[in-house]
């Protein structure tokens, strides 16, 4: 039998598509922040299955869609011919633009960016952060003493700073300015303040600073100023303001906004649309609140601020606020007025000595010599002086406090 043999030629042929379908059908979610490390999914058709040259661009502040070189940094998650998945950066809404090997294709719908939290750097995602400024867990904004003496405005300073405590967890404070400083970012310290020579309606500067451990750079804001025209016709109260007014409360919703990380978006009905007084803000500066998507921005740009692990430099973390309506951080300053408060006083002393209680509570006050000997025994029901006995020798005394709250020793020398 002979073998037949089959000789079978396998020809492949090398086949390009020159596919006119480049298209973007879809892409969700519709509605997104951008520069949060949100995840856009844009499914279409012809988009080649690998990226090469291609890019995503998105409309920016400055009225151009984002260059083949800002769009190629940033972080693309993958790509097929069908499906783009990449981080949102920062960004104005508008189509999405595809830029296929040179050729430009549009979205038919509009994204819709309701808030951009902005950064140093887009891949990896690198921020200024806040930290513990202040050591009192985050920030102190000192408050003018035109702001900060007028009841009107201070109050308005006060509901805005809560309203930013409360929904987003920003450990900013409020304390008067107490000594003459000049408006700039060489005080180290937050000043919040009108400014006559501010040619705008208001306006937040800010100045960053960075430590480097090893390998790591950390990036913070450690100055910041929020100033405020004194052109304008303020209006400070609630609501809608009067025609012809600027409402001081929209615009420092918009500038704490800045000092938070958030830059400007074109949506309407958003805080940080950048132009702050007449229309179109006037058609939503009547609400007293931020927005849900800005509120979002800032959670997790707050988030971030408290949970870094870099120390170096005395940088802390934000603390997590314990009372969001504490504004004037009243139960911080309690505490330390209490603990700088003097028990015994004077000491030494000679004829008296006043004792003050940290809870004004009926307390046994009992002192004795080195020996142990009770020189003197009594009960006080409130802080108050106490006559020390004329024989007492000069030396050195114990007292004791004893209270339901628990007892203390305090070393007392008698002249
Ligand atoms: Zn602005």
């Amino acid at each position: 039998m002979i073998k037949k043999l089959i000789f079978t030629t396998l020809i492949t042929f090398g086949v390009i598509h020159h596919s006119n379908s480049q298209q973007i059908n879809s892409f969700t979610p519709k509605l997104i922040i951008g520069g949060k490390g949100e995840i856009l999914t844009i499914t279409g058709s012809g988009f080649g299955n690998v990226q090469g040259n291609s890019y995503v661009s998105f409309f920016q502040e400055s009225n151009t869609y984002s260059d083949a070189t800002t769009s190629n940094q940033l972080k693309y998650l993958s790509w097929s011919n069908t499906e783009i998945k990449l981080e949102m950066p920062v960004a104005f809404s508008n189509k999405i633009k595809l830029n296929i090997n040179g050729n430009e294709y549009f979205s038919s719908e509009t994204l819709k960016v309701n808030a951009n939290l902005g950064y140093r750097n887009v891949n990896p995602l690198i921020y200024n952060l806040l930290t513990d400024n202040n050591k009192k867990g985050g920030v102190t904004w000192f408050v003018h003493p035109v702001y900060w003496n007028n009841p009107e405005i201070k109050e308005a300073i006060a509901d805005v700073m809560r309203e930013f405590r409360c929904k987003t967890g920003a450990n900013y404070i409020i304390e008067p300015l107490t000594k003459w400083v000049p408006l700039n970012l060489n005080q180290g310290i937050h000043i919040l303040a009108p400014d006559s020579s501010l040619n705008v309606v208001g306006f937040n500067d800010k100045l960053w600073t960075s430590c480097i451990l090893g390998t790591e750079t950390f990036y913070n804001y450690q100055t910041q100023l929020l100033r405020f025209s004194t052109t304008q016709n303020w209006y400070y109260g609630k609501g809608q303001p009067p025609s012809g007014t600027a409402k001081f409360r929209y615009v420092l919703y918009h500038e704490i906004g800045h000092s938070l990380g958030l830059g400007h978006v074109n949506e309407l009905g958003e805080s940080m649309y950048p132009s702050v007084t007449n229309l179109p803000s006037d058609n939503w500066c009547s609400r007293d609140s931020i927005t849900s998507s800005e509120q979002k921005a800032i959670q997790h740009y707050i988030q971030l601020s408290q949970n870094f692990t870099f120390r170096a430099c005395g940088i802390n973390p934000m603390k997590q606020i314990t009372n969001c309506e504490d504004v004037y951080n009243e139960r911080l300053q309690v505490k330390e007025t209490e603990f700088k408060r003097e028990v015994l006083y004077p000491n030494p002393a000679k004829n008296y000595i006043q004792i003050n209680l940290l809870s004004e509570v009926p307390t046994d006050i009992e002192i004795r010599n080195i020996f142990g000997k009770i020189c003197l025994n009594t009960k006080i029901e409130s802080s108050e002086k106490i006559s020390l006995p004329s024989n007492l020798p000069s030396g050195l005394y114990m007292v004791s406090l004893k209270s339901v709250i628990g007892q203390s020793y305090h070393r007392l020398i008698i002249q």
